[in-house]
């Protein structure tokens, strides 16, 4: 591809065929996460260890910069109100728990910049990576603002599952090695699990009809997972279970990077909209009182 195809055709293939682009998209796979409901327990990422053979790589590494978590769990606390000689500790002012993934932007910045294609959009929306393509340059990463891609700096699969800690990975997915880049699929092979039963009984994927681990697991349903391209649910009387419907109850539009709303009390947003990355990861603001 050239750099000018790069630069004029890139953004517009992103955007779907109603915004003027070129890809006719068969599903679009989003989340929305309820940050009121988010009690910081951490299942979510453990679910998500053991769903997708997540190597360990322990603390001494991760003090190093070699952190391995598709989904991590960021703890913000609000600013203290200090009056002067004032002390505060955090469990004076509470925190705030915001679990961040890969946000599967539709206009990933991670991907152009991979020189073998490691990391392309599937048909469904998906930001993919090829493993077996991946040569470790670390380009993507570099380029992902949410910093949501994770680099095997050492091949962690005898430290990380020592026998019979091995017979608990999971045979529907790889483990990766060393000088591979990794990062949230959205539970890939759970969606092409239910892609293919669909295909077999001559139908598409229904929505509900597969959860990532992380969702499955949530005790409080602070998740919901689902396609965005499902429209049968009414703006009112909005079935919450419905990732699509929670997005058009927020106002909150794919394709638009400064979102129009008619109520601002709506509590939607996305990370870092305004860099244009499209993300399909739904936050629904805390609200605390006052
Ligand atoms: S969050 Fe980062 S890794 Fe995920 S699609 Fe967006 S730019 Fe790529
Ligand atoms: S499992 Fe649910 S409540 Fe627990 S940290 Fe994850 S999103 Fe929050």
């Amino acid at each position: 591809m050239s750099l000018e195809n790069i630069l004029t055709d890139w953004s517009k293939y992103r955007k779907g065929l109603e915004e003027g682009g070129f890809h006719d998209y068969e599903h679009m796979w989003g989340m929305v996460v309820d940050l009121n409901k988010c009690t910081g327990c951490g299942a979510c990422v453990v679910a998500c260890y053991a769903e997708n053979n997540l190597a360990v790589v322990g603390k001494d590494r991760f003090d190093d910069g070699h952190a391995m978590h598709w989904l991590r769990i960021e703890r913000y606390w609000d600013e203290p109100d200090l009056g002067e000689g004032g002390v505060s500790e955090f469990q004076h002012h509470g925190g705030s728990f915001l679990p961040m993934m890969c946000q599967q932007c539709n206009a990933a910045t991670c991907e152009p910049v991979c020189p073998v294609a490691a990391t392309y959009h599937t048909p469904d929306g998906l930001n993919a990576q090829v493993y077996n393509r991946c040569i470790g340059s670390r380009y993507c990463s570099n380029n992902c603002p949410y910093r949501l891609r994770y680099f095997n700096f050492f091949s962690y699969y005898e430290t990380s599952w020592p026998a019979p800690l091995h017979m608990q990975l999971n045979p529907d997915l790889t483990v990766r090695d060393k000088g591979v880049m990794e990062k949230c699929t959205f539970c890939v092979q759970r969606i092409r699990t239910a892609k293919d039963k669909a295909k077999m009984e001559d139908r598409k994927v229904l929505d509900g009809e597969v959860q990532p681990a992380c969702v499955q697991t949530c005790p409080t349903t602070a998740m919901t997972f689902g396609d965005l391209l499902d429209m049968h649910t009414p703006g009112e009387g909005v079935d919450n279970t419905q990732a699509a419907a929670l997005w058009r109850k927020h106002q909150v539009e794919l394709g638009k990077s400064r979102q129009v709303k008619q109520n601002p009390e709506l509590r939607g947003y996305r990370v870092f909209e305004g860099l244009n990355t499209d993300p399909k990861v739904l936050y629904l603001e805390r609200v605390r009182e006052v």
